[in-house]
């Protein structure tokens, strides 16, 4: 999503692809498809907003426009999309639904690329901040998109990243046989290369969407999902696991069971067990290190409280509204366990303290004033 500054102020999503060597230009002419896929996204979305920015021989450029009549941020824009997405009824749903996949197309071939050799369908992902992504984070936490079939190729250690002020880039790729089979293809265009690349036994389209007859690969172990948990690391903790830790977790994967309720709740248990392991052994609240040595694990013994409580919603799985707490400052949040000014002054130094659960709580209540905040978390206590 760009911003434009003309006379008026529009914000636009686009989707750009050129020309694939794997199909021939007078097979599949771009100038007679860019109106039949324009055409197309509308219908999808359930607006006229699509339009042709730039079309030739070798290239197709198509654009939704917003028209900032609030005269928003860039920012305060995404921050109500995100808000408006978090707050719908089909992201709740268990399973890989529809809506699900719908919104997966929107994002994976308006951005992504079918990559003819290494069965992958990959996509560059840009962002300024850890908020961009946990956004991305979205696909695998709320989507119900099997981990074992899309990483995050983060590319964060390269020295130029390192070292600089340039923006950090990483690439998220899914199985190309997955999609193609499972979610489809809405990009006739995007269909066809993915057709002349690979063999497939045939395809059938449903409501405007192509899905392929492929034989979906069995993942290699965990190895995609351990991508996943080197990404949550790496980017957002900052801190990387030791053998043991990694050992441990492994043992707790394995989304093999087709139950989709099953496999979610596995999922929020192994992010509940990844913040245990990453974290510091330390009370977001008093501060002390030590409580009791827990047999189990060899660590002091912390809980792990949900900022915003779990009860209020599937969102709250999320690893960036995980904090530890003693058991005594656990107790202590309880609803009604102490006066509301205490309370407030445990939550506010939580969120002052901890970026990524402002960031979080921001997101979820859309307040970025503290004190309105801290009222709000405590008013969703449990
Ligand atoms: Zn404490």
């Amino acid at each position: 999503m760009e911003e434009n500054i003309d006379d008026e102020h529009f914000f636009y999503a686009y989707t750009s692809f050129r020309q694939s060597k794997a199909v021939f230009e007078c097979d599949f002419p771009l100038p007679d498809y860019a109106p039949i896929l324009v055409e197309k996204m509308n219908w999808f979305s359930g607006h006229k907003n699509w339009c042709i920015e730039k079309v030739s021989n070798t290239v197709v450029d198509i654009r939704f426009y917003v028209l900032d009549d609030l005269k928003i941020s860039k920012k305060a824009f995404y921050k109500i999309l995100y808000q408006k997405m978090m707050s719908s009824d089909w992201i709740m749903e268990d399973g890989f639904t529809e809506s699900k996949k719908s919104f997966i197309r929107g994002f994976i071939e308006c951005r992504g690329s079918v990559d003819t050799t290494a069965k992958l369908i990959a996509q560059d992902y840009f962002y300024d901040d850890r908020t961009e992504l946990k956004k991305a984070l979205l696909l695998t936490d709320l989507m119900d998109l099997p981990c074992e079939y899309a990483n995050f190729n983060a590319r964060d250690l390269q020295p130029q990243f390192v070292a600089g002020i340039v923006k950090r880039n990483t690439q998220f790729r899914i199985n190309a046989y997955f999609y193609a089979n499972k979610i489809g293809f809405l990009n006739d265009y995007k269909a066809k290369v993915f057709d002349n690349s690979y063999p497939t036994r045939g395809s059938k389209i449903a409501d405007k969407i192509t899905y392929f007859s492929v034989e979906i690969p069995t993942p290699k172990s965990n190895s995609q999902f351990l991508s996943y948990i080197n990404f949550f690391t790496n980017n957002i903790y900052e801190r990387s696991l030791n053998e043991a830790a990694i050992k441990q977790l492994r043992k707790q994967l394995g989304f093999k069971n087709c139950d989709a309720s099953a496999e979610k709740k596995k999922r929020n248990q192994t992010i509940i067990s990844l913040y245990r392991e990453i974290s510091e052994d330390k009370c977001a609240i008093c501060g002390t290190t030590k409580t009791f040595l827990n047999k189990n694990t060899g660590r002091q013994h912390f809980e792990i409280h949900h900022v915003i409580s779990y009860a209020n919603g599937q969102e709250c799985d999320n690893i960036a509204n995980l904090v530890k707490l003693c058991p005594t400052c656990h107790d202590s949040l309880k609803k009604g366990a102490t006066s509301k000014a205490e309370q407030i002054r445990k939550i506010i130094k939580i969120l002052n303290e901890h970026s990524e659960i402002y960031e979080f709580a921001d997101s979820y209540f859309m307040l970025g004033d503290i004190n309105e905040l801290a009222e709000k978390v405590w008013e969703h206590l449990k």
